[in-house]
């Protein structure tokens, strides 16, 4: 079979490779749609260190072409999604609530990180029972597949920052995840909704996800324009996800004392993240710092799932662009150089 991979730090290309064989517990997937992440970018630029021709990404949907003997729930031929974190949910970290986090910090992401992602025409999945859902007859794929990272981050994102009815949110970044938090913190009932982002179309996206102000970071001071939208008071419940330094620093500047801030952003560069130490309350202002990666499991995709069959949220205006398998070194590159405006690239097998 054919699959897109990373070669080395920087280097991607297509290779050719054995179709995987299921365990008892695993099944083999027959690739239909994917998404480009930008996580697959931060890969492929070296954030988590070499890689030798690891089959990338971990956002997509299919057929089953295959389970083993122990596979309870699903047969060849069903539509499935499949998580892009899928963990081990015998172990104690599962057991403890943080799935994501079995078999290490980080360790419930697999796909593209420690074995070979779903760029490829056939991809392997364990503990399929755990960690794969039908697709209901209502919902495309197109839909479906945002389910696997963006829109599971994205509302643990809004989860995560603890939004009390009617609170008031500052959502730091509007690429997929931040969007998917703007549409998660209006699900989840928040009276004011703040978008931080320079980026026009993603403005207007997070205006049709429900956010009520934009703040412009390259035209006014964040900080203040936040403390001005609030009443001077700072919101609370802020969101990273940008994965930036001084995005981080601003979510804590602007967060009132005894609230939350949610990371989602990947920080994909240098050694510290930095706590502006005043704005924190010289550590003693309550402020709650949480971080979080996008939860696994059968459970939460048909959750979400549900909230695309009742209308809750289309996530297919993330999509801007769509190309066949074999054009997908293409839309890598215009990932990595956010070229035309790219948003989210679906990959068509
Ligand atoms: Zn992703």
């Amino acid at each position: 079979m054919r699959a897109f991979v990373m070669k080395g730090i920087g280097k991607v290309g297509f290779a050719e490779k054995p179709i995987p064989s299921p365990g008892p517990t695993d099944a083999i997937v027959k690739t239909t749609k994917a998404l480009i992440c930008t996580s697959d970018v931060h890969t492929v630029n070296g954030a988590i260190g070499p890689r030798e021709n690891l089959t990338l990404g971990h956002e997509a949907v299919g057929v089953i072409h295959q389970v083993g003997a122990a596979v309870k729930r699903f047969k060849p031929g069903d539509h499935v999604l499949v998580g892009a974190i899928t963990p081990e949910w015998g172990d104690a970290a599962s057991q403890w609530g943080h799935s994501s986090q079995s078999g290490g910090a980080l360790s419930g992401w697999k796909f593209a990180n420690v074995k070979d992602g779903v760029f490829a025409e056939f991809f392997h999945v364990n503990e399929a029972d755990a960690n794969m859902a039908h697709i209901p007859a209502a919902v495309a794929e197109d839909a479906a597949v945002y389910c696997c990272d963006m829109i599971s981050t994205g509302v643990m994102a809004a989860e995560n920052a603890n939004i009390p009815p009617g609170g008031t949110v500052a959502v730091f970044a509007l690429g997929p995840v931040g969007l998917m938090a703007v549409a998660g913190a209006r699900m989840l009932g928040a009276g004011l909704i703040i978008g931080v982002d320079s980026v026009a179309r993603r403005q207007e996206l997070a205006r049709s996800y429900g956010a009520d102000a934009i703040v412009d970071h390259e035209k006014e001071d964040v900080v203040a324009r936040i403390m001005d939208l609030t009443g001077g008071e700072g919101v609370d419940s802020s969101i990273e996800a940008l994965g930036g330094d001084l995005s981080f620093q601003n979510a804590i500047r602007v967060t009132k004392p005894g609230a939350t801030i949610s990371n989602a952003g990947y920080h994909g560069k240098g050694e510290f993240v930095h706590i502006p130490r005043m704005e924190w309350g010289v550590g003693m202002a309550e402020k709650t710092i949480r971080t979080g990666l996008c939860p696994g499991g059968r459970l939460r995709m048909e959750r979400l799932l549900r909230l695309l069959q009742g209308g809750r949220v289309d996530p297919t205006r993330l999509t801007t662009h769509s190309f066949r398998f074999d054009e997908v070194g293409r839309a890598f590159e215009m990932m990595d150089r956010k070229l035309d405006g790219i948003i989210k690239p679906l990959i068509l097998f």
